[in-house]
């Protein structure tokens, strides 16, 4: 008998102990519904904290509204779920485009390898825009010219590289 009694008051205490920040929220919420709109005012100003504290006032209060109900889930709320972007980002680069790109041979005398972008190769498109940075681009090495028709050029190395850099940089700046 006493021992039962003891067991329940102990069982009361736990569940009392367990629903006190419940309690709480409801105390607050009996002071008046004004107070809990100042609160969520409040919670929604301080953006940067709102997500943190907003939901203890914001998913808290209608469930304790709603008959005090015990711990436990919140009546769903909207879903939240946003459909997930379609696809994606797209990288890289796109693949060789219809047409006489990649169909014909690259432009450069003896290249042999597929032209993909202006009639040259990777390699040799990258040459191409090399020398036009720096001002050397041949005349002959014009976009879209025929496969197999552009000869090509030997770069200088070392030292001649610099002095041709510098040339055509020189020549770039008067012209
Ligand atoms: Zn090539």
């Amino acid at each position: 008998m006493s021992v039962d009694k003891a067991f329940r008051d102990m069982i009361r205490n736990e569940i009392d102990a367990q629903l006190k920040p419940l309690r709480d929220v409801v105390s607050r919420l009996e002071a008046g519904t004004a107070d809990l709109d100042a609160l969520r005012n409040v919670a929604e100003r301080l953006a940067p904290l709102a997500e943190v504290v907003g939901p203890l006032f914001g998913a808290n209060a209608p469930a304790a509204k709603a008959g005090r109900r015990g711990p436990g889930r919140p009546p769903a709320r909207a879903a939240v779920s946003a459909p997930p972007a379609a696809g994606g980002k797209r990288r890289g680069r796109k693949p060789a485009a219809s047409g006489t790109e990649g169909s014909r041979a690259c432009a450069i005398i003896g290249c042999g390898k597929p032209s993909r972008t202006k009639g040259y190769c990777a390699a040799h498109y990258q040459k191409l825009r090399m020398l036009e940075k720096t001002n050397r681009r041949p005349s002959a090495w014009r976009d879209y010219a025929e496969p197999d028709s552009v000869e090509d050029i030997k770069l200088p190395r070392g030292r001649a590289a610099s002095k041709a850099l510098a040339a055509a940089a020189q020549a770039g700046n008067a012209g």
